[in-house]
């Protein structure tokens, strides 16, 4: 089996490859462009579209990425990589690594329901499967898509029809992008953050029907349906007339809406549930299963009562070799 060790990141030793890690590398698989996943590695194999995304965040040179399409087998010195849709964000890859270790595949993130603005998630076997487990709690079930949509276009006709402005927040790249196909027919017009409005230009450009969106100015708000990074909110801060909605899985949690100090929190998520990572592994059908974020512990101690080997890279009682 592909030997692995986590240090800040995944390194498969016999290859010198990296996955996702933090801090500069040489040569690192990046499996989307969110900046927790990103670095100014010297190499960086990963998608067109998260290279796309990733150099227009962070302004990096388009020489020092390797690309490759979905599917297609790229051979590099003693192993191959193929990468298939993750489903979390647009541009988005799992990879399948092949060397004479070993099978493995590792997810980044991912979430394997279809979403309105990225790629479907896909799966194959392998004999390990490293796999983010941020939601790896069987509390973490998130009601079907459809509904949680259908709950955000009733908050913006609600809130429009008292005369207030909705503003919604959601992360720039990926969130952003599912608000906006989810309320693109909602009838108002909309306004997005510059953060966002910049991605959005690259999502369209890749063929995702978005909405037409009008430029960023927080003193005429009204009448439009807002949407910003939750960090951006504070510029609306002032304004008493908006009613604020959150999309996240963490809605599920008691009281998440008023520790994000928010009117409502709608669980709409960029993650697998519990189910859904589950049938990740299900679909995979590994020997071996490394879990890491959020709940890793819990979700490889539930795999092994399942009868399936399972440790988590990270958490207190990490080990460093596999
Ligand atoms: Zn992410």
């Amino acid at each position: 089996m592909v030997t692995v060790q986590y240090a800040k990141g995944v390194h498969l030793p016999a290859a010198d490859l990296w996955l996702d890690p933090r801090g500069r590398k040489p040569l690192a698989f990046v499996s989307h462009a969110h900046s927790d996943h990103t670095g100014r590695h010297q190499q960086i194999f990963c998608s067109p579209l998260t290279a796309r995304l990733n150099a227009a965040r962070e302004r990096l040179d388009p020489g020092r990425f390797l690309t490759a399409e979905f599917g297609k087998k790229m051979d590099f010195e003693g192993w191959s990589g193929t990468l298939i849709p993750a489903g979390h964000v647009l541009g988005s890859a799992q990879l399948f690594f092949e060397s004479e270790e070993g099978t493995l595949l590792y997810t980044g993130d991912f979430k394997r329901h279809r979403g309105l603005s990225s790629e479907a998630a896909g799966a194959c076997h392998a004999e390990t499967l490293i796999m983010e487990t941020t939601y790896g709690l069987p509390k973490y079930q998130f009601p079907p898509a459809e509904e949680s949509r259908r709950q955000l276009l009733t908050f913006c006709h609600e809130t429009m029809d008292e005369g207030r402005v909705p503003v919604v927040l959601g992360y720039s790249l990926g969130k952003a992008q599912e608000i906006l196909a989810a309320i693109a027919g909602c009838g108002f017009p909309i306004m997005t953050h510059p953060s966002i409005t910049k991605m959005v230009a690259i999502y369209a450009e890749a063929g995702v029907p978005m909405p037409a969106c009008a430029s960023w100015d927080p003193e005429r708000i009204a009448g439009h349906v807002v949407v910003c990074p939750p960090n951006a909110s504070k510029a609306l801060g002032t304004l008493k007339n908006c009613r604020v909605a959150t999309v996240t899985g963490w809605a599920l949690d008691p009281g998440t809406r008023y520790r994000m100090g928010v009117d409502i929190a709608i669980p709409l998520s960029d993650h697998a549930d519990y189910d859904g990572l589950l049938a990740h592994v299900e679909a995979v059908s590994p020997k071996r299963v490394l879990t890491l974020h959020g709940y890793a512990q819990e979700f490889a101690r539930d795999l092994r009562r399942l009868g399936i080997e399972a440790w988590a890279l990270t958490g207190p009682n990490q080990m460093e070799l596999f």
